[in-house]
């Protein structure tokens, strides 16, 4: 018999078993999959985003779906700790852009196979192509694990670590929740988080801007009151269907909940090009151009000002000659264009699906969960890790690195308990 059975070996559950073992445990690692660790080997454009180096404050702010329930499990095992357990197992990290930890070698496998061969070290027997079907209970305590071809393994202490619904290939499919809910635990409604958002606009639809980057703008996302909800900054791209890129990633929740909470069927997006500049900055800009080249091409003249199929766009939704000479451009029309820099207006009528995004928002209510074990408040001896709860991060390793933590929070709990 064994003292910990940890189903999913994602992120979460791989850490869970190595801490279990770590702890004296004796541990089963039960994935439906014929390899662990399928996300993760994808996980940042496939060099695995292991963690994000920032100050616990600011790493907490990143992790926007109840980022302050992980003050306890951070306590226990933070991004620091994450660090110097690779490190520390011979992989070296760098530290990219806002604080993104990924390999040196830039391969998401190496953080996999490492993790692996720990969990092999620590002797934890690892059970691939074994899908689990349910949880039974027992008088309020965990009683036995069932798979799909009919096997029943009793324990004491069960973690579940079977991830959320997004990109189910990987393994994802949301099996964990009915099990949980038989606990009696409270499933918070799912949605698609850090997901392309769509949109049926006329620019959109006719692909003109289709493949265009624009970088270093700010994006926010506008209530139907015409009141700001959320801002973020970084780099975006214009696709068939839509936006996506890192900002709009970001923007995608807050997008699903005001189409939901304001019951719209369209949630205005508004892109600034130029977030550094006032509206009246960059009017005296493209006025100071226009004045100083009166006989040139006014296209001639802001050639370079953002991306020219930007440009030749925003000339045609004002009607705007933009082979006029410099001389015969008035005030307004620069105005007109300044404007449209600064507050580009997408109306978003939705998202892919939970099943493209790159992460799941909802699950297990965090209300029913101990933070400084991971245990359930429902079940004795039932404990959850990883986006099987609700508990969503931003891109960036946000995600990753609450998988970690709960995860390796949880399997100590559990080997301690035992
Ligand atoms: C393309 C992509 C890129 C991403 N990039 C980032 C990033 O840059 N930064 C970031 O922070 N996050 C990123 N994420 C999100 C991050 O990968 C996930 O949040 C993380 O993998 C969740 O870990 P987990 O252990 O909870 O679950 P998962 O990784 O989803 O693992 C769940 C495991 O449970 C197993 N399982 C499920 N049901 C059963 C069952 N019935 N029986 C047995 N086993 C079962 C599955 O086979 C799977 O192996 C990305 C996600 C995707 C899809």
């Amino acid at each position: 018999m064994f003292d910990v059975i940890v189903i999913g070996g994602g992120p979460s559950g791989l850490m869970a078993s190595v801490a279990a073992a770590e702890h004296g445990a004796r541990v089963l690692l039960i994935d439906k999959g014929n390899k662990l660790g399928r996300k993760l080997a994808i996980s940042g454009g496939g060099r695995c985003n292991v963690t994000n180096r920032m100050e616990r404050k600011q790493l907490i702010e990143h992790i926007p779906g109840n980022g302050k329930f992980m003050h306890s499990p951070f306590a226990t095992f933070d991004n620091e700790n994450i660090i110097e357990f690779f490190e520390g197992l011979g992989i070296e990290l760098k530290e990219e852009d806002r604080g993104r930890m990924f390999p040196i070698n830039d391969k998401a496998q190496t953080v996999v196979d490492t993790l692996l061969r720990r969990i092999r070290e620590l002797n934890v027997t690892i059970w691939t192509d074994s899908a689990v079907k349910t949880i039974d209970y027992k008088d309020g305590h965990v009683h036995a694990v069932k798979l799909m071809d009919g096997q029943v393994l009793e324990t004491r202490s069960i973690i579940v670590a079977t991830g959320g619904k997004s990109v189910p290939h990987t393994g994802s499919t949301g099996d964990g929740y009915p099990w949980a809910k038989k606990a009696g635990h409270t499933i918070t409604e799912l949605y698609p988080t850090e997901v392309p958002i769509t949109s049926m606009d006329p620019f959109i639809k006719g692909k003109v801007l289709q493949g265009l980057s624009v970088r270093e703008i700010e994006l926010s996302v506008i209530n139907p009151k015409g009141k700001t909800i959320k801002t973020h900054e970084g780099d975006m791209i214009f696709t068939h269907f839509g936006v996506s890129g890192p900002a709009a990633l970001r923007c995608s929740q807050y997008v699903v909940k005001a189409l939901k909470k304001f019951d719209v069927p369209t949630i205005e997006l508004r892109l600034d090009l130029f977030p550094a500049k006032s509206s009246e900055d960059l009017f005296q800009e493209l006025w100071k151009l226009v004045k100083a080249e009166p006989k040139k091409q006014l296209k001639n003249v802001l050639k370079g000002v953002t991306q020219e199929r930007m440009l030749a766009y925003l000339y045609e939704l004002h009607s705007i000659n933009a082979e006029a000479t410099c001389a015969n451009i008035s005030h307004e029309v620069l105005r007109q264009l300044a404007n449209t820099m600064k507050q580009f207006s997408i109306q978003a009528t939705g998202t892919l699906s939970i099943e493209k995004a790159f992460v799941t928002g909802g699950g297990v209510s965090v209300k029913e969960i101990e933070p400084k074990t991971m245990h359930s408040r429902k079940a004795e001896g039932l404990y959850f890790c990883g986006e099987v709860l609700d508990i969503h991060g931003y891109t960036g390793g946000y995600n990753i690195t609450c998988a970690f933590s709960t995860g390796y929070t949880a399997g100590k709990s559990a080997a301690e308990r035992e």
